[in-house]
């Protein structure tokens, strides 16, 4: 029996859990995929330029200047973007627009863990695709009758990159509903793995991306997509008749700021993947699986320390990894990657723990 008379007729929903956001400063806190450099020299001019009056208005709803300057910086016409508070914003929106029939959206078994989520919350069906034995996603398992398809490329947390041809095949095989790409973590993948491109050639795809990770912006809360005008004016109908005004007028003006500073951004995003493919070689050396990587996480785990063992330990010396405790993967921790110091602390935490 219900305490309260209106629970019974209220929406239950069972919420995604977010990373861990500890207030210690002197963390090594590779728990969430954060980028470990700051923002660039442009931001914080711009940040010194806001104007604080400004704040008085709302802020145009369209966000026009910051969709203006991601339409130039992608080569689109401003109608092919839409802008959100983060990724997660736009792909909330998207389930809502898109994923409207009776049919099951698909997605893997292991993935972003908000999507079904937002399925659930939305009621919408979705069916679960499981990965292969080496957690790749198999296109053949997505061919076939659809409400609608999202995948993460590359996936999280697997961190495995899905090949242009692959993504084609399920797009080509799923023309009566719309297919997402999620690419919060394409800039850390090789140059060309993207499928935004092809958003000028099939009219049912919608890319998404985020300014939370290669972009060093987590905390503004920054997330688009492009796609097809048509597919556009749908998600910004339901935006509007949502929320209208869901940008900041800081985040329209240092996201726009943000987007100017390429050659920063390409810097950095080098120096990760850098340090990710030494960070992955010496967990390999220790005896660590790790999942071949094209984002600013690996996936690893250990034959003969169990994930948890490792997780617990580490967050008693400070260091924060991610940790699902789900099935097939519950062997295996997600490591962001940091600074190179924060990577030589953890081999060091491993080597001195385990006597690795
Ligand atoms: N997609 C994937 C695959 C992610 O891992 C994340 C980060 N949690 C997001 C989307 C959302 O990121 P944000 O809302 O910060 O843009």
């Amino acid at each position: 029996m219900s305490a309260f008379e209106w629970e019974k007729n209220i929406r239950k929903v069972v919420p995604y859990t977010p990373g861990e956001q500890p207030e210690e400063r002197d963390i090594i806190k590779l728990n969430t995929n954060e980028n470990p450099y700051g923002p660039s020299e442009t931001l914080y001019k711009a940040m010194s330029e806001l104007d604080s009056d400004s704040l008085r208005k709302y802020p145009n709803p369209a966000a026009h200047d910051l969709v203006k300057s991601l339409a130039d910086y992608h080569g689109v016409s401003i109608d092919r973007v839409f802008v959100g508070v983060g990724s997660d914003d736009v792909l909330g929106m998207s389930f809502m627009t898109f994923f409207n029939s009776d049919r099951e959206i698909l997605f893997p078994d292991i993935t972003y863990s908000f999507y079904p989520v937002w399925a659930d919350m939305m009621r919408i069906p979705f069916k679960e695709i499981p990965l292969t034995e080496d957690f790749r996603i198999n296109p053949d398992d997505f061919c076939r009758e659809n409400g609608g398809i999202v995948i993460p490329n590359p996936n999280a947390p697997t961190a495995i990159l899905m090949s242009r041809e692959d993504i084609i095949r399920i797009i080509e095989a799923s023309k009566d509903s719309v297919v997402i790409i999620d690419e919060a973590y394409i800039d850390f993948a090789p140059e060309g793995a993207s499928v935004m491109d092809l958003t000028d050639k099939y009219d049912n795809l919608l890319v998404v991306r985020t300014f939370s990770k290669s972009r060093s912006l987590a905390g503004l809360r920054i997330g688009y997509a492009v796609g097809n005008p048509k597919l556009i004016k749908y998600l910004n109908d339901v935006k509007y008749s949502y929320n209208s005004y869901t940008m900041n007028e800081p985040s329209i003006i240092l996201g726009k700021a943000v987007i100017s500073d390429d050659e920063y951004f390409r810097e950095t995003i080098s120096r990760i993947v850098s340090i990710r493919e030494r960070f992955t070689d010496e967990l390999k050396e220790l005896g660590f699986t790790v999942l071949p990587s094209s984002a600013n996480f690996v996936f690893a785990a250990h034959p003969d320390i169990s994930a948890t063992d490792i997780f617990e330990a580490a967050k008693k010396e400070g260091i924060y990894f991610r940790h699902f405790n789900a099935p097939r993967i519950n062997d295996y921790l997600r490591i962001t990657i940091g600074k190179d110091e924060d990577m030589d602390r953890v081999i060091t935490f491993l080597k001195d723990t385990y006597n690795l």
